[in-house]
């Protein structure tokens, strides 16, 4: 028996990262999954491996939204989770960011989320469930990210007004804040076909050593494991908060 046997959940930004791990885990625990994400190549290949269905989906575009939970309709006949994964970061102080790319980044994250809310919801089985991906700059300031954490703050707020309004419905929205994740976000040097991926994590953990308690940076597979919490009946009395996953960072410095 999986955890998620008979139901039917979407992941954006599936093709990588994150998202990939979470569709991947999803399937294995007994989910048809819907993995949508503007890499068409990189996505359509790990549907085909894994065995769920890949639809092209800019998640800042309310058309192409409709057409992604129309296409998992059609595919399994209805939808019972979602997880709003996907999303960008620019690096900028404040007062350098120029408006198009605070914009941008709005239009993925913060949009994305809102559309992802307002297009499933509607169609998502009764007891169906959205989970979030917030951040640690959710509820912490990091500088150079403004436009980021931004984001990442208005995605809590929607997630607790969802949950709000969803829940005589029984559908639970829940929120992901992970810290610093091994991924192309905060490890770029992935996306280099000469880079050895298990020498750029581990200069990746080096660099977080000091900072983060647990000593490194989170796995995606770790991140996925939280979703998985989230989506199934495991967490179900949970719905409308914020679920920080940051090997301990929030909790606070240490001066010795
Ligand atoms: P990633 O860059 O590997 O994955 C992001 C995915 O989102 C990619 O597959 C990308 O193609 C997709 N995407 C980007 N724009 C899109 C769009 N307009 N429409 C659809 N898909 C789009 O990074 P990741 O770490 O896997 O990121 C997943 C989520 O986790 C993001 O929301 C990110 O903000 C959040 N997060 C990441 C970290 C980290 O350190 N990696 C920390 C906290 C939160």
């Amino acid at each position: 028996m999986g955890k998620l046997d008979g139901r039917v959940v979407l992941v954006t930004g599936g093709a990588r990262g994150q998202g990939e791990q979470e569709a991947r885990l999803f399937r294995a625990e007994g989910a048809e999954v819907v993995v949508a994400d503007v890499l068409d190549d990189q996505g359509a290949a790990l549907a085909e491996e894994i065995g769920a269905l890949y639809v092209h989906l800019d998640v800042g575009r309310e058309d192409d939204w409709h057409s992604a939970v129309r296409a998992a309709q059609d595919a399994y006949g209805r939808l019972d989770g979602l997880v709003n994964n996907a999303g960008i970061l620019r690096f900028n102080a404040l007062v350098d960011t120029p408006l198009d790319e605070f914009m941008q980044v709005v239009q993925v994250n913060q949009v994305g989320c809102f559309l992802g809310v307002k297009t499933a919801a509607p169609v998502l089985a009764d007891g169906g469930t959205i989970v979030n991906t917030a951040s640690y700059t959710a509820v912490a300031g990091m500088a150079a990210v403004g436009s980021y954490a931004a984001t990442k703050h208005a995605i809590l707020g929607l997630t607790r007004v969802a949950a709000l309004e969803l829940a005589p419905r029984g559908i639970r929205v829940n929120a992901m804040c992970p810290g610093a994740v091994d991924t192309a976000m905060s490890n770029p040097s992935l996306l280099d076909p000469d880079a050895d991926p298990e020498e750029t994590s581990k200069a990746l953990d080096g660099l977080y050593r000091k900072l983060v308690p647990l000593g490194r940076v989170g796995r995606p597979e770790e991140v996925a494991r939280l979703a998985l919490f989230l989506t199934s009946d495991d967490s179900s009395y949970i719905t409308g908060q914020p679920f920080v996953i940051d090997g301990g960072w929030l909790a606070g410095v240490s001066i010795i």
